[in-house]
Order: C-alpha cells, then structure tokens, then sequence
C-alpha cells in the first residue's frame, strides 16, 4: 500500500530567504580556491534559509582565478562607468564584476529576498571599506547588506 502524501513543509522553510556571499558560507570560490568562513555569519544564517552566491564565478570567472582590484573608484563608480575592475595581470574584468553583480541581483528579486551577508574587503562583496560592484548594486536596489 503507498504511504499517504506528507504534507508538511521541509524544515526550515518557514525561515525568510537571505543571501551569503559563497566563500564566507564554506564554499571554496575565493580567487585563491578556498573559503573564508565566518563564525559570526554562521551563527546569523541559523536564522534563515540561505542562498550562497559567488559574483565572480557568476560573471564568468574561474576559480582559482588572479586577484582584481577597483581601479579610480569604488563599485558604485563601476556601475556608472567612472571606474574599472582590473586583475592584477592588468587584464580588464570590469565587465564579468557587472555580470555577476547582475546575476546576483536577479537571484535576489527573483527569490524577493531582501538581505545580503557579503564578505568584507572584496571588490564585488565588501560593503564598507570600500564598496564592491555587487554590494553596490545590491545596495542601489535596497537590499540590506551586512559584511563579515
Ligand atoms: S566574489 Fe564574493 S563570494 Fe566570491 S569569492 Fe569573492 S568575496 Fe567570496
């Protein structure tokens, strides 16, 4: 005889939806290949259902890959053209940076999902220090961003 259909929620799916930053939820995604987990995050994302998401492998990039940096601005002045994305092989990656942060962002609304655990001192997840494309366009869509 077949089992009655169950039809109770999967645990945890009463929690609302947040974004992490790939390399700060255990994920190996940094330009390095590895992770850069945080216990503060982790303990945050017990909270939530979580989505973790690495912009750069998003827009196209490889893991390991070279480091980049903002060049002449911070992500906001990416995102208006003012400023580039260069690795450190000087090659420009302005345009996979504003892929990534593109991709992130459709994830985000497409989920309605309204807060972003990011990675501190990255040129696409810092926040603060020095604002990364991603965060940046997270940010001009209201998103809420908190780094780590
Ligand atoms: S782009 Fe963001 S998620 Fe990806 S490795 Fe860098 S800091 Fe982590």
């Amino acid at each position: 005889m077949s089992q009655p259909e169950s039809h109770q929620a999967p645990a945890g799916a009463h929690l609302p939806c947040c974004l992490v930053s790939a390399c700060l939820a255990g994920l190996c995604t940094r330009y390095d290949g590895r992770s850069r987990p945080s216990r503060a995050c982790r303990r945050l994302l017990a909270q939530y259902r979580w989505l973790p998401l690495c912009p750069e492998q998003l827009g196209g990039l490889p893991t390991p890959r070279t480091p980049a940096d903002l060049v002449d601005g911070d992500g906001f002045a990416v995102l208006a053209g003012r400023a580039r994305v260069i690795d450190r092989a000087g090659r420009d990656r302005t345009e996979q940076f504003i892929l990534g942060a593109r991709q992130v962002l459709a994830v985000a609304r497409a989920q309605e999902i309204t807060l972003a655990l990011l990675k501190a001192r990255s040129p696409s997840c810092g926040v603060h220090a020095r604002t990364g494309v991603t965060a940046a366009l997270l940010l001009q869509n209201n998103i809420r961003c908190l780094e780590f």
